[in-house]
């Protein structure tokens, strides 16, 4: 399809997939950006191939077994595969914690990570030189109040990553955790349960990461030469020290 072949990224209809996947079709990669939001998804295939690259839209619900089947299906090669569909609900204290967003929370970040995994290796394997970029979080290592349903799911998605290295070990398939702080995006307006308010206050006063800065380090990271596995790159603004300590001006 392309010099570079061919990237899948999940959850490209915003945020850091749509960053992602704009990137890596710059790097040669023709891209298949799969999401819910179809619309947002086609507006960013036209936009990728006005600018000369090569990209699919498919609808994807990656917590849903038969639309995942139905994506894989239509992806006939794949070298890349980025997992970056997901994302927290809410901040609540673990006994106030509502069981129904936790849920969410693991079938999109965990249990979607793993349908679409499975779905691509065969096109993974075939490829040759197959890639598997999972977007985590500094959530993933860093526990913070408010945050246990996030935290679980992001330490899941590490724990996936790890042991997908060594179960692929021998195979010419690598796998790398991206682990993102703080990036400004519709992230929190999605946590807070759109309000824009308490969501702005998050970015207040300091230089949050954007999603470019993260598509960066995926551009990177799938860029090196095969032999060369980036385990894990954690990434934050300057003004940023750990998951809840912040310099704000
Ligand atoms: P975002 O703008 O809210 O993007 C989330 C993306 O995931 C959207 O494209 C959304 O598309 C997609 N998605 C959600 N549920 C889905 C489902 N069931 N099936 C398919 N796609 C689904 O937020 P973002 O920050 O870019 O999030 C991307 C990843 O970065 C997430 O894994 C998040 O945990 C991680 N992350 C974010 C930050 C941050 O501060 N923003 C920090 C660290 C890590 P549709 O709604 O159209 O399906």
């Amino acid at each position: 399809m392309s010099e570079q072949g061919v990237a899948v990224v999940t959850g490209a209809s915003s945020g850091i997939g749509a960053a992602t996947a704009r990137r890596l079709a710059s790097e040669g990669f023709g891209v298949v950006i799969g999401a819910r939001r179809v619309e947002r998804l086609r507006e960013l295939a036209g936009e990728i191939e006005a600018a000369g690259g090569r990209a699919l839209a498919l609808a994807l619900d990656v917590t849903d077994a038969a639309s995942v089947e139905a994506f894989c299906a239509e992806v006939a090669e794949c070298r890349v595969v980025v997992n970056n569909a997901g994302g927290a609900l809410g901040l609540d204290p673990v006994v106030d914690a509502d069981v129904e967003q936790w849920r969410e929370m693991y079938d999109t970040n965990v249990l979607g990570l793993l349908r679409v995994t499975q779905g691509l290796l065969p096109q993974l394997r075939a490829s040759g030189d197959g890639h598997i970029v999972n977007i985590g979080s500094i959530a993933g290592f860093e526990p913070y109040p408010g945050g246990a349903g996030y935290n679980a799911v992001k330490f899941a998605v590490r724990a996936i990553t790890q042991v997908l290295r060594m179960e692929l070990l021998g195979e010419p398939l690598r796998d790398t955790e991206i682990d993102p702080g703080m990036v400004e995006i519709e992230f929190s307006l999605v946590r807070f349960g759109g309000d824009e308010g308490r969501a702005e206050k998050v970015y207040q006063r300091l230089t949050p990461l954007t999603a470019d800065d993260v598509a960066d380090c995926v551009a990177w990271a799938v860029t090196r030469p095969s032999h060369v596995n980036i385990d894990q790159i954690v990434v934050r603004t300057r003004d940023q020290a750990t998951a809840t300590m912040f310099h704000r001006d």
